[in-house]
């Protein structure tokens, strides 16, 4: 079926991930992506175990959710709090599964991180780091954090621009119980590989440059880069966590623009 317009890699999303409906399934998509993730590293000589695969579960129902766990994952990430938090609030049972909050949040809404999440990988304000830091003491928790960078300059993604960082870096020893882990991004959506892998390049040079100043007791270390249709190439620009959600869980039926507020509208599918 033509597409009106061509919005990169997304339009034939639904052809090629299926969605998982059994836990055989779910080990199946998640053999698959591991394979692709040795691939790749050994493609550029890293060692896999220096890749944490993060599967993305925003959309998805809590049954998929249950077969995810059933199949081995042990961390899943959401990207709109109050959807991850109704998920928390219904799978107490699984009392192993923990959470990465991986999309743009609110300051008013920091309260629901501070609750349940394990990793929150979009911290793109002081304000915010204030807030999530005040209702951390409160709960008597700490958080795993990932600063988000915005790589490609479109005025639709969130994150700090990549000359911010450094300033915004030097600040966040005052959040006690934030545990600065690394730097996070989204790529471009674009099929042109080389302008996709410009933004992890990107992305890996500001955080090598940043270690060397990172303040005492934060540690950049992670790069949090790569999804379903670009993961590889983060790999081999140096992502340690790749976010990954239609490989394993199958197509989501909303475009990304539903997720992405301001992004381009997908093809219809
Ligand atoms: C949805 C999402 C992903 C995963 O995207 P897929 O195309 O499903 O792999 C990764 N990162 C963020 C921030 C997301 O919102």
């Amino acid at each position: 079926m033509p597409a009106p317009f061509d919005t990169g890699t997304s339009h034939d999303r639904h052809g090629r991930y299926p969605e998982a409906i059994t836990v055989e399934d779910f080990q199946h998509n998640l053999a698959a992506v591991r394979a692709r993730i040795e691939a790749s590293c050994q493609r550029v000589g890293r060692d896999p175990a220096g890749v944490r695969l993060l599967p993305v579960s925003k959309t998805k129902p809590e049954a998929s959710l249950r077969m995810a766990h059933a199949a081995g994952c042990r961390m899943l990430g959401e990207n709109r709090v109050q959807e991850a938090h109704l998920k928390w609030q219904a799978m107490q049972d699984l009392a192993d599964l923990r959470w990465s909050v991986i999309g743009h949040l609110q300051t008013n809404k920091a309260r629901y991180v501070a609750r349940f999440a394990a990793e929150f990988q979009a911290l793109d304000s002081l304000h915010l780091a204030a807030a999530l830091d005040r209702r951390l003491q409160i709960e008597g928790r700490s958080l795993d954090v990932f600063v988000q960078v915005n790589t490609s300059g479109e005025a639709s993604k969130y994150g700090l621009a990549p000359e911010e960082v450094a300033g915004f870096v030097q600040a966040l020893p005052a959040f006690s119980a934030l545990r600065v882990r690394g730097l996070m991004t989204l790529a471009l959506f674009s099929s042109e590989a080389a302008r996709v892998r410009q933004c992890f390049v990107l992305l890996r040079t500001l955080r090598d440059r940043l270690r060397q100043s990172a303040p005492a007791g934060i540690a950049l270390d992670e790069l949090s880069m790569g999804m379903s249709d670009d993961f590889e190439i983060a790999i081999e620009e140096g992502a340690s966590v790749v976010r990954i959600g239609q490989a394993i869980f199958g197509a989501r039926t909303l475009p990304d623009s539903h997720y992405w507020p301001g992004e381009v509208p997908d093809a219809p599918a």
